[in-house]
C-alpha cells in the first residue's frame, strides 16, 4: 500500500517535520503503510488555506454548494468497493460493514446537496410599523473537525458534508489508527472539484494529538470544533474552546439501555440486539450496553440467543462470511478483558465467551448483573452483552436512567401504551422503539447528558455550523 501524506491548501504534503506514524492492520498488525505526522505548523498551514477558502466559498450559492456535494456523493458510491476495503484493511470490520458504511457515508453529501438549498431564514411579524424583521443563515467560518476510529469514513463525512453545505471550510483531523479512508475520500473531494484549501485533512499520531487539538482550540479563526470520540477528551475540548468562546459539537460516548418487555416479539427483539450490539464487534457509541430482560420473556430471550452468538463467524473482515473483526486495538481488547474480570470477580455469571483472542475478544455473554459493575457503569466498546433480569415497567426506565450519558436508547415491546410511556421517559437523544436503526442523515444524531451537544445529520446538522443574522430595516 501507498504512504500518505497530509493534504493541505490543495496539495499531497509531507509533514513539515518530517515526522510519519505508522498504521497497522488490526487484524494481524501488519503494517499496512505510513502517513504524515503533522504538527500544530502543519495545522495553522491548513487554518491559514482555509480561511481564504471560506472567503470566496461563503458567496457561492447555494446550488454550486449542492453540485460540489452530489458529485462528492456519486464519487463515493463510483469508488464504493474501493473505498471499503481500505476501510477494513485498516479498522477491521467486516467488508460488507464497510461498504454499508462507505454508503452511509455517501448519503450525507447528498442529503446536504438538498439541505443547503433550504437553509431558509424567517420573515418576523414587525413589532414596530415600517420596520422589517428578518433572517439569515450565515456560515459560522472556517470548521475543525476531530473524528474517530470506529466509522472512518462515515463521521468525516457526515461533518464535511454539513459544514460544506452550510458555506464553512474544513480541516480535518482523522483518528490516528484510521487516517487512509478520510485521505481517499479527500481524493475524491479534490477530484469533484472543491477549491483550493476548502477541504484540508491533517492526520497525526497520538504522540501529537495534544499539540494539534490544543492549536485547533486555541486559534481565533477556528469557528467551530466539531469532535466525536470520548467523553474524556470531548470534556478537555469543550474547555479549552473557553478562551476563543468557539462553537462546539460534541458527540461523545454512550452507554445505551436496551429493554425487552414481555410483550416483546422475540425474533424481532434478538434480531434488533444481535444487530446493535455486534455491529463494528460492539464498537459503536450507540450499541446496545445494558440489557434489560423481563421476567416471563427471559429464557425465551436467551434459548434462542445463544446459539446465534455461539454461531458467529469471527475473523479477517476481508473474508467473505465473518461477522466479527477484531478489536481497533490492544489498548481496547485490554479495556474489554478488564470490564469482563472486574463485573466476574463482581458477581457477573459467564455464560459465553469471555476469552480474549489474538486480536479481538470473543462474543461474550454475562447474566445476573447488577448496577456498580464495569460492564454496566462503562461503555464497554467490544462484543459483551451484559443482561440484568427486571420485573417492573418502572424498574426497568429507572435503570436505564440511572446514568451520566444519554445517547441512544432502544426497547422492543408491543404494547401502544407502553411504548408511549417508555419512549417519553427514557431520558436519551434517541429512542429506538422496536427499531435499531437510528443513524440516518434524515436523523437529528445527538445525544443528552454527557452524550454531548448539538445534533448532526437532518435539518438540525445545517445549523451546527450556521449563525443566524437578524436584519432590521427602517423604511419609512
Ligand atoms: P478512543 O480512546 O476511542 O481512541 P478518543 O476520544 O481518544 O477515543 O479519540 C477520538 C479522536 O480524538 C481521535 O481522532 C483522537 O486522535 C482524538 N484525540 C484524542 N485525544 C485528543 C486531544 N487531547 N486533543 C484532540 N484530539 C484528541
Amino acid at each position: 500500500m501507498e504512504d500518505y501524506k497530509s493534504y493541505i491548501g490543495g496539495e499531497w504534503k509531507a509533514a513539515k517535520s518530517g515526522a510519519d506514524f505508522e498504521v497497522r492492520n488490526p487484524f494481524d498488525n501488519s503494517l499496512l503503510c505510513k502517513v504524515a505526522d503533522c504538527n500544530a505548523e502543519d495545522l495553522k498551514e491548513a487554518i491559514d488555506h482555509a480561511s481564504k477558502a471560506h472567503a470566496s466559498w461563503k458567496k457561492s450559492t447555494p446550488r454550486e454548494r449542492s453540485a460540489l456535494l452530489r458529485k462528492i456523493g456519486d464519487l463515493m458510491m463510483r469508488d464504493q468497493d474501493k473505498l471499503a476495503k481500505v476501510l477494513t484493511l485498516e479498522n477491521g470490520k467486516p467488508l460488507g460493514e464497510a461498504k454499508g458504511e462507505v454508503g452511509f457515508g455517501a448519503t450525507f453529501f447528498h442529503w446536504f446537496a438538498e439541505e443547503s438549498r433550504r437553509a431558509y431564514g424567517e420573515t418576523i411579524p414587525s413589532p414596530a410599523p415600517g420596520v422589517s424583521f428578518t433572517t439569515v443563515q450565515e456560515p459560522l467560518g472556517v470548521a475543525a473537525m476531530i473524528t474517530p476510529w470506529n466509522f472512518p469514513i462515515g463521521m468525516p463525512a457526515r461533518k464535511i458534508s454539513a459544514a460544506l453545505a452550510a458555506g464553512c471550510s474544513c480541516v480535518v483531523k482523522p483518528a490516528e489508527d484510521t487516517p487512509l479512508s478520510t485521505l481517499e475520500l479527500m481524493k475524491l473531494i479534490e477530484e469533484a472539484g472543491a477549491p483550493t484549501g476548502l477541504v484540508n485533512i491533517v492526520p497525526c499520531s497520538r504522540n501529537s494529538v495534544k499539540e494539534v487539538g490544543d492549536a485547533m482550540c486555541a486559534d481565533p479563526r477556528v469557528a467551530v470544533i466539531s469532535f466525536t470520540g470520548s467523553t474524556e477528551v470531548g470534556k478537555y475540548l469543550y474547555a479549552k474552546c473557553a478562551d476563543t468562546v468557539k462553537r462546539v459539537a460534541l458527540e461523545l460516548g454512550g452507554n445505551a439501555p436496551f429493554i425487552i418487555f414481555d410483550s416483546a416479539d422475540v425474533d424481532a427483539a434478538v434480531s434488533g440486539l444481535i444487530t446493535s450490539k455486534f455491529r463494528n464487534t460492539g464498537q459503536t457509541c450507540v450499541t446496545a450496553n445494558r440489557i434489560l430482560i423481563q421476567a416471563g420473556i427471559y429464557d425465551r430471550i436467551l434459548d434462542n440467543i445463544l446459539p446465534k452468538i455461539k454461531a458467529m463467524k469471527i475473523g479477517n473482515g476481508m473474508e467473505s462470511g465473518v461477522e466479527q473483526g477484531p478489536l481497533i486495538n490492544e489498548r481496547q481488547q485490554a479495556r474489554v478483558k478488564r470490564i469482563v474480570d472486574e463485573s466476574l470477580n463482581a458477581g457477573a455469571k459467564l455464560v459465553l465467551g469471555g476469552k480474549v483472542l489474538d486480536n479481538g475478544f470473543e462474543p461474550t455473554v454475562l447474566t445476573d448483573v447488577q448496577r456498580g459493575m464495569a460492564c454496566w457503569e462503562e461503555e464497554i466498546f467490544g462484543p459483551v452483552l451484559s443482561i440484568m433480569k427486571f420485573t417492573e415497567e418502572s424498574e426497568a426506565v429507572d435503570h436505564a436512567n440511572d446514568c451520566d450519558r444519554g445517547l441512544a436508547a432502544f426497547f422492543y415491546s408491543k404494547d401502544p401504551g407502553q411504548i408511549h410511556r417508555v419512549s417519553s421517559a427514557l431520558e436519551s437523544g434517541m429512542v429506538g422503539a422496536n427499531h435499531v436503526g437510528i443513524s440516518m442523515p434524515e436523523s437529528p444524531f445527538g445525544g443528552y447528558k454527557t452524550s454531548g451537544i448539538g445534533k448532526e445529520g437532518s435539518k438540525h446538522g445545517l445549523a451546527e455550523y450556521s449563525n443566524i443574522k437578524l436584519v432590521v430595516q427602517n423604511f419609512n
